[in-house]
């Protein structure tokens, strides 16, 4: 296995840490190196002092040059906005689909309440009928009363 010494150009990954550990590969998303790869021991402790862990750390990726760095860091806050637009975007339909669905049992309430039931037009010649029902036994009772 090789040891890997970090002065090739893109040098193969490793599997494995000289301390028996398996090696991970991840990708900074700091400022100075969006997204450059690089690996690190899994039993990597990044505090010098604690005497804990390993120190095996290195770079996958040369550095990026500064317009890549400015590309990449643009483009994070860009997809970064756009993200938010959505995540809002969302939130307003979610919102409106909520009325939506409050309006329509209001109307459908409203409907029922007319006697609006079976479509617009039977439902109105069902009301038209109670109506004439009511009209005619308030005059029947006028006469039984009066
Ligand atoms: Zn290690």
């Amino acid at each position: 296995m090789s040891t890997g010494s970090g002065n090739r150009a893109n040098p193969a990954q490793r599997e494995y840490c000289d301390c028996g550990f398996p090696v991970a590969s991840l990708v900074s998303w700091t400022e100075n190196n969006p997204g450059r790869r690089f690996e690190r021991c899994k039993f990597y402790s990044g505090n010098p002092h604690d005497g804990l862990g390993c120190r095996y750390w290195r770079w996958v990726d040369e550095g990026n040059v500064r317009w890549q760095r400015d590309l990449c860091n643009h483009l994070l806050a860009e997809n970064k906005a756009l993200k938010k637009e959505v995540s809002n975007l969302k939130e307003k339909l979610d919102s409106m689909e909520v009325d939506n669905v409050f309006w329509a049992k209001q109307a459908s309430e409203s409907k029922v309440k007319l006697g609006f039931t079976n479509g617009p037009k039977l439902g109105g010649a069902k009301f038209m009928f109670y109506l004439l029902v009511a009209v005619i036994l308030g005059g029947v009772i006028v006469r039984i009363l009066g």
